[in-house]
């Protein structure tokens, strides 16, 4: 069994998100990081392969992104992953979700793998989408917010966070699976894990070796458009009660809890 994991290197979280007026796009400028969301995905995908229940060759971190974007399959691999495959080209700048999608099951149509697992979100986009679209172009069942999965004579037997309570669904294999952020607890890099990250192998390519038609992806393969983006609204100050007078202070914040109705 071959597991891919889809990996993305986003802006690292201590960076405020920053939003450039006039491309309408994220400035993803500055410290960058593998996706928070995405080592989940890595951590599922070794709990399968060291759990006995099903053979897995190996754990392959595949990502689309700029030369940086190396740097997070480093880290996937320090985390378990045995090789890496990084998609890199210019005519990929710009990509929309669709465009995106689009080019990692290209990828991932010349790796075959039996499982593709990928994290609910990016930290940076939020788009929530990737793994939808990968199916679609996979022709693969499809499964999100999986926060438990078991791999039993060929199939997977998930449960899915749903808004009241879990979904129980069993898969045929191959399927494109986002795991929520409850599904583990991933594991910490060992130092050698880390140093000894850059001598596995990694694939660098190009569109054209995976054959992707250059006007389905960048500017103009897009199939959406921005109309607006905007910084969120600044929050307002609190509101400040000093306790000179205890009794006086709680009828002023049960006062105020009241009036937004927030007793029962
Ligand atoms: C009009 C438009 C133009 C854009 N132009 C650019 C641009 O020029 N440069 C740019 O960086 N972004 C650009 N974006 C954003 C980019 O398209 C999104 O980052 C991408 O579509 C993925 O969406 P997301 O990050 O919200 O993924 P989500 O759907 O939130 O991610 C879910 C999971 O998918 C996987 N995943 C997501 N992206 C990747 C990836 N690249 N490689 C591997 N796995 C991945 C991860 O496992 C992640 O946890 C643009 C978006 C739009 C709408």
């Amino acid at each position: 069994m071959k597991i891919c994991v889809l990996v993305k290197e986003v802006p690292d979280a201590a960076v405020e998100k920053r939003v450039d007026p006039n491309t309408k796009r994220l400035d993803r400028s500055g410290e960058k990081n593998l996706n928070p969301f995405d080592t989940h995905a890595i951590e599922a995908a070794m709990q399968v392969k060291e759990g006995g229940k099903a053979d897995v060759e190996e754990v392959v971190a595949v990502t689309m992104g700029p030369e940086s974007a190396v740097r997070a399959l480093h880290k996937a691999v320090s985390l378990g992953a045995d090789r890496s495959v990084h998609l890199t080209d210019s005519a990929l700048e710009d990509s929309d979700v669709c465009a995106t999608g689009y080019a990692l099951a290209q990828v991932l149509k010349q790796e075959q793998p039996d499982l593709v697992l990928l994290g609910q979100q990016s930290d940076d986009g939020e788009c929530y989408t990737i793994g939808a679209v990968v199916a679609d172009h996979l022709q693969m069942p499809s499964l999100t917010q999986v926060i438990k999965m078991d791999v039993e004579d060929g199939k997977l037997r998930c449960e899915r966070q749903a808004e009241y309570g879990y979904d129980t669904v069993e898969v045929e294999l191959p399927a494109v699976i986002s795991v929520g952020d409850a599904i583990n607890e991933p594991r910490y890099p060992s130092l050698k894990a880390i140093m000894g990250a850059k001598k596995k192998p990694l694939d660098t390519k190009a569109i054209g070796d995976v054959d992707i038609e250059a006007g389905k992806v960048g500017a103009e393969g897009k199939s959406t458009s921005v109309l607006a983006i905007e910084p969120p609204p600044q929050k307002e100050a609190g509101q400040m009660i000093e306790d000179e007078d205890t009794d006086e202070t709680v009828e002023k914040i049960v006062a105020w809890l009241e009036e937004r109705k927030l007793l029962a």
